[in-house]
């Protein structure tokens, strides 16, 4: 029996660690230039028939919806990725590209210039169809235009309910 050579991280400028915001965060692993590719978005895909089919009781953490309506659930075989955490001031973005296949994924890259050690933010931008209130879901990430919700604001109506009393 030869020892197998173990598969090339498909993140290797990713190190999880717990994180100075939430929970576990993603740490780049050496200096990165802007727009340097971390990786993609990997995970169990869900059809936009299955995503309208599945109850959604899981937190929304690691669910990614596709411009295509597709959604990717990174917490069924997905990489480091999933644990980049929300910045409203990030320094990395996910960036939507059709591969040669022609299937949409979801690749992260820096937005600017990342030093070795830094965590890795980006702007989840979440929509909430279910009407929930941005209050449900605070954002903590301390940045000075913090927007005190990890929701998209879409409306006058959203950015009403962020004003606190
Ligand atoms: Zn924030």
């Amino acid at each position: 029996m030869s020892i197998a050579t173990k598969a090339a991280s498909s993140t290797p400028c990713l190190r999880v660690s717990p994180s100075g915001v939430h929970g576990l965060g993603a740490f780049a692993t050496r200096p990165l230039e802007a727009f340097a590719v971390l990786g993609l978005y990997e995970g169990r895909r869900y059809s936009p028939a299955q995503v309208a089919a599945k109850q959604w009781n899981d937190q929304l953490t690691y669910l990614f919806l596709l411009s295509n309506d597709e959604m990717i659930d990174g917490a069924k075989g997905g990489n480091a990725t999933r644990h980049l955490n929300h910045s409203c001031e990030p320094n990395c973005e996910a960036v939507e590209e059709y591969n040669e296949a022609g299937r949409l994924e979801l690749k992260f890259q820096t937005l600017v210039p990342v030093e070795a050690g830094e965590e890795l933010f980006i702007d989840y931008g979440l929509t909430a169809d279910d009407g929930s209130l941005a209050s449900e879901y605070p954002c903590r990430c301390g940045a000075a235009n913090c927007r005190g919700t990890m929701l998209a604001v879409r409306s006058e109506e959203h950015t009403s309910e962020l004003q606190s009393p």
